[in-house]
């Protein structure tokens, strides 16, 4: 049998050709709750399968260590670095003199002289092609701005890039029309901002719970869009939206399916109003707001996609829209490790700068080590994406979850370095003669990363289920009890075929391949990455033996396979990274000290993972919420306000 974990989109097509009846999800759904079988369900089906090639990382889980595909370094070429070069200067030079991200933070509002200034240098159409009056610059390039915006202000940060990673450019360019694209690129490019509508009350991480709705009018020329939307980024500023509706559902094997459509809508179309602006911990300056829909009328040429199709384009979108995020808390991140860096050697205590306290090095080497892995794997990714090279979703995934995560821990750290000042806000410093440190700020401005544009558990359960899918499609089909018993008993004799060939190379050493051409210091992190992949894949294997279809439930375990996964891909980049930097010429000893420090506490965290796979809380853990949920455990209510 020709197996998914070889080759999985062959596969994938192969069966879909050969079987048109069976369920698009190989999941069996029969035993859950009708809310989870239905998120679970309109999941399944707005997701694309995985590209024939996999990737580096999605191939991780089944015990294959390409690292021939992401080493050497895919670096920015001198063409495409030289035609980002004057608008990144530009926009560096800009920031720095005329974007004061603590008055912005102080008042709640950004300049609309700098808004009208980051349109007029092109700075919400990086991507636009040119035809339509944008940059038309590359991932990398587009990165390369966001870490400029991310070191510098979160505010503006949010506002380019909910416009143009989510609003209304990415989805266009991706599935618009040539006629969507020449009415709304040049008006998004250049003078009006747009906005992602998907969240509602009901609705955050479970787009099946949507209400909003879209009812095609008589004619069937337009629909009109009832309902409202919640924490729409932008929409105070915002001259259009994207927004998702529910639309009539779907009969499939005979059980209804929700629909998801994407629109495009002006903002100024009769029956849509603002009716309020919502405010947070941070991003103080965040037009973010509630927008209601009544008979909204929106023309059927304003659908993106075709009808039902909402779902997949917002997955598809945040395929390389989540990108954006990683790459402005690589910014984030060196500016507070420069803060950290200055301080720790200024400030004296018990005799000695408080750099030299093994607690606080300790805390900057971290950062240090992770700031390195972190550019490593955004611009590793972001010049794949440009590459095309293959299906990047777990990487952009991973980048997402890690470096949001990392960075939120890179900014607690620095306000522990910081001490009292780091608590401190920049007026209150400034106000007393001292240097005006915003290191409170980047705090509050930086958690919201771990929660939109998919949360660390949903990015994980993304993760956990791409990582599976070549044993789903392989042996899924088995505890799938909505299938044939024909067709189950057929996939019990083919998989069992496939494992007893597949499952013992997982007890063999791992191949690197030829790694001639890297440094001899890093050859052992990617030897380890080789074997530990297989030690991944039987971990995995053996959990689905153990839970069989009840193993999504297990989300803990699985995330431990997700972080050991992570890891590695972490310092796969790293080594790749390190070897094209010393390669153009910077100090090797230097280079090398950062990736050692990466991957040896990298290994120390896989484990970490793996130890817990075996070994932890889990179950006692979740009945001891179950408990606390059900009202028991009075005592812990007790003696407070
Ligand atoms: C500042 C801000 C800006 C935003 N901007 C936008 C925007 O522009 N457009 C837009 O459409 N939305 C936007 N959002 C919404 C954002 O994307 C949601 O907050 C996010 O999707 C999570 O939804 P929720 O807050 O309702 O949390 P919930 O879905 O209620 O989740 C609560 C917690 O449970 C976890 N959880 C949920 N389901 C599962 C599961 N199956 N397994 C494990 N854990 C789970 C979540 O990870 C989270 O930790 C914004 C939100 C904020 C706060």
């Amino acid at each position: 049998m020709n197996s998914p974990i070889e080759v999985p989109e062959k596969q994938i097509v192969k069966e879909n050709k050969a079987n048109p009846q069976t369920p698009a999800s190989v999941i069996d759904t029969s035993k859950m709750s009708a809310g989870k079988a239905a998120a679970l369900d309109l999941t399944e089906s707005s997701r694309d399968p995985l590209d024939e090639r996999g990737s580096f990382a999605s191939n991780l889980f089944i015990g294959r260590y390409d690292f021939d595909r992401i080493f050497p370094f895919p670096e920015q070429s001198a063409e495409d670095r030289a035609a980002g070069e004057g608008f990144l200067a530009e926009l560096r030079a800009y920031l720095e003199a005329n974007v004061d991200a603590d008055e912005i933070d102080r008042t709640g509002e950004i300049p609309q002289k700098n808004i009208d200034d980051l349109f007029a240098m092109g700075a919400f159409a990086i991507k636009i092609p040119k035809q339509y009056g944008g940059l038309g610059l590359s991932q990398v390039n587009y990165g390369r701005a966001a870490m400029l915006f991310g070191s510098w202000d979160a505010n503006l940060t949010a506002l380019v890039s909910a416009h143009q990673s989510i609003g209304v450019p990415q989805p266009l360019l991706l599935f618009g029309t040539d006629a969507q694209k020449e009415k709304y690129l040049p008006r998004v490019a250049r003078h009006e901002i747009s906005a992602f509508a998907l969240t509602e009350g009901n609705a955050g991480s479970d787009p099946a719970n949507m209400s909003l709705r879209a009812d095609p009018t008589e004619d069937g020329s337009a629909f009109l869009l009832n309902g409202e939307k919640l924490w729409c980024t932008n929409l105070i500023k915002a001259g259009v939206l994207v927004v998702m509706a529910k639309t009539k559902p779907k009969i499939v094997n005979g059980k209804e399916r929700k629909q998801i459509t994407a629109f495009i809508v002006d903002v100024d179309s009769p029956g849509l109003e603002i009716t309020y602006r919502c405010h947070f911990m941070g991003l103080r300056a965040l037009y973010n707001g509630i927008v209601k829909f009544t008979n909204v009328r929106v023309p059927l040429e304003n659908m993106i996609s075709k009808e039902g199709a909402g779902l997949k384009v917002a997955l598809t979108t945040l395929n390389t829209g989540r990108l954006t995020i990683p790459a402005a808390c690589v910014g984030l991140s060196k500016r507070l490790l420069e803060i950290c860096r200055k301080w720790a050697a200024e400030r004296v205590q018990w005799g000695v700068p408080i750099g030299q306290h093994s607690a606080i090095a300790g805390r900057i080497a971290e950062m240090a080590g992770n700031v390195f892995a972190m550019e490593a794997i955004t611009f590793l990714t972001s010049a794949l994406v440009d590459r095309k090279a293959g299906d990047l979703r777990i990487e952009t995934a991973m980048c997402k979850m890690w470096a949001t995560e990392t960075t939120w821990r890179i900014a607690d750290d620095a306000m522990q370095v910081r001490g009292g000042r780091g608590y401190e806000t920049a007026e209150s410093l400034a106000g007393r003669g001292e240097e005006p440190i915003a290191v409170e700020r980047f705090l509050r401005d930086c958690r919201i990363n771990t929660i939109f544009e998919g949360s660390s558990e949903i990015m994980r359960l993304f993760i956990a289920r791409e990582a599976l899918d070549p044993h789903l499609k392989v042996g899924g089909a088995i505890f799938n009890t909505q299938l044939p018993m024909m067709t189950r008993i057929k996939s019990m004799f083919s998989s069992g075929s496939f494992y007893t060939r597949w499952y013992p190379k997982q007890w063999m050493g791992g191949n690197a391949g030829n790694l001639d051409h890297l440094h001899a210091d890093l050859r052992e992190y990617i030897n380890y990455g080789a074997t530990t992949s297989k030690r991944l894949a039987r971990g995995l294997f053996h959990a689905m033996m153990r839970f069989g279809p009840k193993l999504d439930r297990e989300q803990l375990l699985l995330s431990r396979f997700v972080g050991v996964a992570t890891e590695l891909f972490a310092m796969g980049a790293t080594c790749a990274f390190a070897q094209a930097k010393i390669k153009a010429g910077e100090p090797a000893a230097e280079v090398l000290s950062l990736a050692h420090y990466f991957c040896r506490s990298a290994r120390a965290r896989i484990d970490h993972h793996f130890a817990g796979t075996s070994r932890n809380a889990d179950q006692s853990g979740y009945d001891l919420t179950q408990e606390l949920l059900a009202g028991k455990h009075e005592s812990l209510r007790k003696g407070i306000v």
